[in-house]
């Protein structure tokens, strides 16, 4: 049988990361040792009380159809969590929950991008962005940055790439995968530009709380009415609430924009799960005594790696005061990075992932939502490689 792929299929990247994932777990499987530095998630388990509201809930039998946009006391919730930590005022009917902020992000560029349409996005970037812009039929606009700029689009870089097709730009602070972020004034004169330019903006903002070294952030949508009518928030509860399989995200837009969301939404997945929404109102709405406990571990490991991957020969790492990632810098040791992954997979048995898959092929991602005692090894492992490789 010749099976017909569609082209928006077919366009798509065969995920490279995934090649890694599975012979890494092929691997420990195979009862090897292998030191996994791949995960995209938080090692600490959902908070006890969030998992209660849940299981209240479906004890309860709450176990039917929800509003396709999600319950109204969430979309409360998440609308109260915008006044009180953004001071931004979004009513409920402009919230949107979806099956995890990947899916938020789908539903945004599905809703606002067709054919002729450029999306603007700043490289390193989360692998599925650019896939997410094919499947609208709409075309990526890659800008490329590097480590000398803390991996930070400039505003001459945004200006100079905005064409009379531009439609949409997207602004991931925390990044994923690079840690990096943008200070307020650096957000706002991105936001400026986009404003100037009538561009919208998808401000993927799901790694907000987790920030390191005292940086802030402030919400692009945050700095003026017009910034605000420029701008959507994709958000989630995945990352400060250890919530990854929980698949619950949520978004804030214009009117106009959430009720073509809710209405892509509503022929797709229609509402996620019930018994989760229940949780996720308790995450909101309840003690956020779990996340400075996170941070300080989080910082802990993460100042104890990029010390370490400083030290090591061949590798150069920039600071990044967000999420859990580190981006060292793997060109002096003369590997590409897919080829550097699969080596060091194989002669010292430690997953990374390769740049390549966010665009950017002198550098391998590493996240440190991994314990203390794992990134020792793991970076031990990563020394001796690399010394193998430098001479
Ligand atoms: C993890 C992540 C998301 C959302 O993940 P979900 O599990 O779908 O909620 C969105 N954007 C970035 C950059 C991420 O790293």
């Amino acid at each position: 049988m010749n099976y017909k792929i569609s082209k928006r299929a077919a366009s798509l990247a065969p995920s490279l990361t995934l090649a890694i994932d599975s012979k890494a777990k092929a691997m420990k499987a195979a009862g090897e040792d292998v030191v996994g530095f791949g995960a995209g998630e938080p090692d600490f388990d959902t908070p006890q009380h969030i998992k209660d509201a849940c299981a209240k809930a479906l004890a309860a039998g709450f176990t039917k159809y929800t509003p396709s946009a999600g319950i109204p006391e969430l979309r409360e919730a998440i609308a109260a969590k915008f006044k009180r930590e953004n001071g931004l005022t979004y009513k409920p009917s402009q919230i949107i929950v979806s099956c995890g902020g990947k899916h938020s992000c789908y539903n945004v560029i599905l809703a606002t991008c067709e054919e002729g349409d450029e999306v603007i996005i700043p490289a390193p970037y989360w692998l599925s962005y650019p896939e997410m812009v094919k499947l609208a039929g709409a075309k990526p606009v890659i800008l490329q940055t590097t480590d000398k700029t803390e991996f930070k689009v400039t505003p001459e870089q945004l200006r100079a790439a905005i064409t009379p097709n531009t439609r949409l730009f997207i602004l991931n602070s925390p990044s994923n995968p690079t840690g990096s972020v943008y200070t307020p004034e650096e957000t706002k004169a991105l936001g400026d530009i986009c404003v100037e330019k009538n561009v919208l903006i998808m401000s993927d903002e799901i790694y907000e709380h987790l920030l390191y070294d005292g940086a802030k952030v402030k919400s692009v949508a945050s700095f003026s009415p017009a910034h605000y009518d420029h701008t959507i928030i994709v958000h989630g509860l995945a990352k400060a609430y250890s919530m990854t399989g929980w698949r619950l995200g949520f978004l804030a837009a214009p009117e106009p924009i959430a009720k073509a969301i809710d209405a892509v939404q509503s022929h797709s997945t229609s509402n996620p799960t019930s018994f989760a929404q229940k949780g996720g109102v308790e995450a909101l709405n309840g003690s956020q005594e779990h996340l400075p406990v996170w941070l300080a571990e989080y910082d802990k490991r993460r100042r104890y790696a990029h010390a370490k991957l400083n030290s090591i020969p061949g590798l150069t790492c920039v600071n990044a005061k967000g999420a859990f990632y580190l981006f060292p810098n793997i060109s002096k040791t003369g590997l590409k990075s897919a080829e550097f992954c699969a080596k060091l997979l194989e002669q010292e048995k430690v997953a990374a992932v390769p740049g390549i898959a966010f665009g950017a092929d002198d550098y391998i991602r590493l996240s440190y939502a991994t314990s203390m005692a794992n990134i020792e090894k793991g970076l031990a492992r990563l020394e001796k490689f690399c010394k193998s490789l430098v001479k």
